[in-house]
């Protein structure tokens, strides 16, 4: 662990999880993937660990993740999906080799043909987003409301009325702000 990358945000959506680690997209951006390392301790955290990752699979990490947030994002508004994301999507869908097993109790694990197969672990983050993005899944593509972060977010409540990406990083921080901004006001109302 080396505290000069910036932490992870994992959601419960394992490729909008994954299009997280690039945040605050239109304001000023955090890569949290900054080394192929950083990709592998990500891998690792999401149930898809390798012991290793060149910079070539951690460039191919990076355009698979930019294609997922255009096609979810597109999804969302409901705009045509742009092909050349579709194309990246599907390529790296189909490389992917990675197994399903079930373990003894009950749980779903993934088994990749060898361990420093990035590829396998980007098969399945890409099997993800298609689920999603095509509708397959329950719950609804949404962007968030930070004007800076513009995430695509999978909403699964039940009224499908959620406004922030997730963790509510972005909803706090709003209400964070509109707190400070009612205070500067009213000074009195804060002793
Ligand atoms: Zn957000």
């Amino acid at each position: 662990m080396c505290a000069a990358f910036p932490d992870f945000r994992l959601g419960s959506v394992l490729a909008t999880s994954f299009t997280g680690t690039l945040s605050e997209r239109h304001g000023s951006a955090v890569e949290r993937i900054p080394t192929p390392h950083r990709l592998v301790d990500w891998l690792a955290v999401s149930g898809l660990a390798v012991d290793s990752c060149t910079t070539a699979q951690l460039d191919l990490a990076r355009e698979l993740r930019e294609s997922i947030h255009a096609a979810a994002t597109a999804a969302a508004v409901q705009d045509a999906l742009p092909a050349p994301a579709v194309q990246v999507i599907n390529d790296r869908s189909a490389e992917g080799r990675a197994a399903a097993i079930l373990t003894p109790e009950g749980k779903r694990r993934w088994r990749l043909s060898s361990a420093c197969c990035v590829e396998d672990a980007l098969g399945v983050i890409a099997a993800d987003a298609i689920s999603i993005i095509a509708g397959e899944r329950d719950g609804k593509l949404a962007l968030c409301a930070s004007p800076t972060c513009r995430a695509a977010f999978f909403d699964t409540s039940q009224s499908r009325t959620r406004k922030w990406c997730d963790m509510n990083t972005c909803g706090n921080r709003q209400k964070k702000a509109r707190f400070h901004a009612n205070q500067r006001k009213d000074p009195g109302s804060a002793e």
